[in-house]
Formats: C-alpha cells, sequence, structure tokens
C-alpha cells in the first residue's frame, strides 16, 4: 500500500468519523427540540390547570360565603354596576351572551354558524336562479309535525 493510499484510507475513516458524529448530534438536536416542547407543553398545561383551580376555588369560596350570584356553568361572580345594568336580569344575560360554558353561548354560536351556512345557500341558490319564494303564502321548509 502506497503513502497516498493509505493517507486516501485515513481520510475516508476521518469522513466516516465526522458523519456518524454529525448524525449523532442531529438526534441529540431533535431530542432536545421535543423535550423543550413538551417542557412548553406541561408547564402550559399545568399553568392552565392551575388557574382553572384557583378559579374553582374562589367560586367554592363565593358559594361558601353566601353573599354573591355566581354563573353555575363557570363560576363567574357577577358585579352588579347599577349605571350600566340597572338589574341582575340584565347582568346576568349580559354574562350568558359571553359565557363560553354557558348552553345559551354556545346555541348562539351554532346558531351563527348555521345563519352564515343559509346566507352562503341563498346566495348560491339566486346566483343560480332557482325561485326561493314561499308557494301559497306558506313556509314550505317547515313540516307539519
Ligand atoms: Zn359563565
Amino acid at each position: 500500500m502506497t503513502p497516498l493510499e493509505k493517507i486516501d484510507i485515513l481520510d475516508e475513516m476521518i469522513n466516516e468519523m465526522i458523519n456518524k458524529k454529525d448524525e449523532e448530534l442531529e438526534i441529540e438536536k431533535a431530542e432536545n427540540i421535543r423535550l423543550c416542547h413538551d417542557q412548553w407543553y406541561i408547564t402550559n398545561l399545568w399553568n392552565k390547570q392551575h388557574k382553572e383551580i384557583k378559579e374553582l376555588n374562589n367560586w367554592i369560596n363565593d358559594l361558601q360565603a353566601g353573599m354573591y350570584v355566581n354563573c353555575v356553568y363557570c363560576g363567574h361572580r357577577f358585579k352588579s354596576n347599577p349605571e350600566v345594568f340597572p338589574t341582575i336580569q340584565e347582568v346576568l344575560h349580559e354574562h350568558m351572551e359571553n359565557c363560553s360554558k354557558h348552553p345559551l353561548f354556545k346555541a348562539n354560536q351554532e346558531l351563527k354558524r348555521l345563519n352564515s351556512i343559509i346566507k352562503i345557500l341563498i346566495g348560491d341558490a339566486l346566483e343560480q336562479g332557482i325561485d326561493l319564494s314561499v308557494p301559497n303564502g306558506k313556509d314550505h321548509l317547515t313540516t307539519p309535525y
């Protein structure tokens, strides 16, 4: 084996070692990224649940104090501002429309979604020249049942 051949073999061995080290570093880097993501996820989850526990404890304290009116779905404590809402019913109604845990809020969201679909369908029908007039003055979309 000539010295040049030996140098080529050594060069090849060094390149293999470098490639292997690069792969190990890439794996380590990917594992570190995944670990950071997991830690971030767990921290966020922990913070979210810690916040929810704190809110639930506040709600329990309100219920035990017996001095406050709370939303039965989220525990929000109602504060009446007579200048803005003269009655508790108005305060309750305002909250119901914005409480993401309240069934009325969910129903309103679904209603808005369905209304937007209906508007799109009516627009499409009108574009296609489909007659949407109600026959004999009766609503043909309702059933007798
Ligand atoms: Zn609520």
